[in-house]
């Protein structure tokens, strides 16, 4: 058996990030770079007041409350062009360009307006709210990198820089199949042996969720025809992933069907509780991950492997699963060799942590307590008996796509 780790790293080595695309900056957010940005603008492009108020000369308020001519209006977006001299004022507002000779702006609030005349009723000091010109961001300036994941924060920047375009990755497309006679998909005639696809419909989301684009091949009987006719559709693919018929039973397929077919493959037996035999290889240039049949190894091995998989083929530097603290509700047994992802549940809290039960029924196929669960409980091999109270580790699973 090989490590968690030396597989994730062995499938991280293997992918290169896909082609890029340009995209307007409306749909960028949560998209990932591709080039280094420069701002196109200067912000703020000259001296602007941050307040409502009179620009002035700190000259002027030697002794306060001292009264100036108001000469003229800076507002956002227009400007007073004529210098400012000793004894004058030109009323100014937020966002409206500092005018020359003006080296302050006092507020509003501590002045009073007759007619032509402002009163400043009290001091303040050189350069008091005023923003210099390019100290957000001057012209030239790289703003972002090349590998950034955009917030939408990142967005207003850019918007800010005068970046209507950006060119990203594109968004990597994962082609999904399912293998198994006894699968129907959702809504369609099942036999009373069958059970119904759902494997297929969950790892969708989660690589929507991770930022791909799935596409679903459909569900290949335990056949070699079948199989090798329905992995064709992953030819133009970023990634297969096949689900199930990864084991060594008779009808797991996918090993020996894609071999003849071209598939250059590595198959792992992994020291994880789910998700132990693990496949990944290269169908005729398309990377290919051969992941377990049991819809909980399913998500356990996409959050492990599938989700930094396609964080490598974005272009990111693919994120490690985010493992936090926690405090155990109740007792429970020593672990065995294998690094464990237990369906837990957090229901309340303890000591500033999240405190966590986990399920009674730890079996693989189980998707009610699946959807149940609200974190997995991760245990390291052998990892000793602990008592209700001890710390322990959980990897969050409803906050989107946890990062570290
Ligand atoms: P396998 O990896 O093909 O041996 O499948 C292991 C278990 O997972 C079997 O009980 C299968 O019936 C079940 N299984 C396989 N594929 C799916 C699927 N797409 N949806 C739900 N269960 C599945
Ligand atoms: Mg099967």
């Amino acid at each position: 058996m090989i490590s968690v780790e030396e597989a994730r790293k062995n499938i991280l080595s293997a992918l290169t990030p896909v082609s890029t695309e340009s995209i307007s900056l409306h749909n960028a957010s949560g998209r990932v770079l591709a080039e280094d940005i420069q701002a196109r603008r200067t912000q703020p492009p000259s001296d602007m007041s941050a307040m409502d108020g009179y620009a002035v000369k700190i000259s002027d308020l030697s002794k306060i409350p001292v009264t100036l001519t108001v000469i003229g209006e800076a507002p956002a977006g227009g400007s007073y062009d004529a210098t400012l001299q000793s004894g004058q004022a030109v009323r100014i507002f937020t966002g409206g360009p500092v005018p020359k000779g003006a080296d302050t702006i006092v507020i509003q609030e501590n002045t009073s307006r007759d007619g032509d005349l402002v009163t400043i009723e009290e001091g303040t000091e050189k350069g008091r709210f005023i923003r210099k010109a390019g100290i957000d961001f001057k012209e030239g300036e790289t703003g972002l990198f090349s590998g950034k994941t955009l917030t939408p924060r990142d967005i207003g920047l850019l918007a800010a820089m005068n970046i209507p375009w950006v060119t990203v990755r594109r968004k990597p497309v994962v082609a999904l199949l399912s293998t198994g006679d006894e699968l129907v998909r959702p809504g369609e005639p099942v036999g009373p042996n069958q059970i119904i696809s759902s494997n297929a419909l969950l790892v969708a989301a989660m690589v929507e969720m991770a930022g791909g684009i799935p596409i679903d091949l459909g569900i290949a009987q335990d056949n070699e025809q079948s199989l090798r006719h329905m992995a064709e559709g992953a030819k133009s693919a970023d990634l297969l992933v096949t689900l199930g018929g990864a084991s060594v039973g008779d009808h797991d397929l996918v090993q020996t069907v894609l071999g003849k077919e071209g598939l250059n493959i590595d198959f792992w037996r992994i020291a994880m509780r789910p998700g132990k035999p693990l496949m990944f290889g290269d169908l005729n240039g398309t990377p290919m991950l051969g992941m377990p049949g049991n819809p909980v190894s399913s998500v356990v091995c996409s959050y492990i492997f599938l989700y930094p998989a396609i964080d490598a083929l974005s272009g990111r530097s693919p994120r490690k699963t985010l493992v936090s603290p926690a405090i155990l509700s109740h007792d429970i047994k020593e672990n065995d060799q294998r690094e464990d992802y237990q369906r837990a549940k957090i229901i309340g809290e303890k000591d500033g942590l999240p405190l966590v039960e986990l399920f009674s029924n730890q079996d693989s196929s189980l998707l009610s307590a699946l959807s149940a669960a609200n974190c997995f409980l991760k245990r390291a091999p052998f990892a000793p008996a602990l008592k209700k109270g001890s710390q322990v580790s959980i990897i969050p699973l409803d906050e989107g796509y946890p990062r570290c």
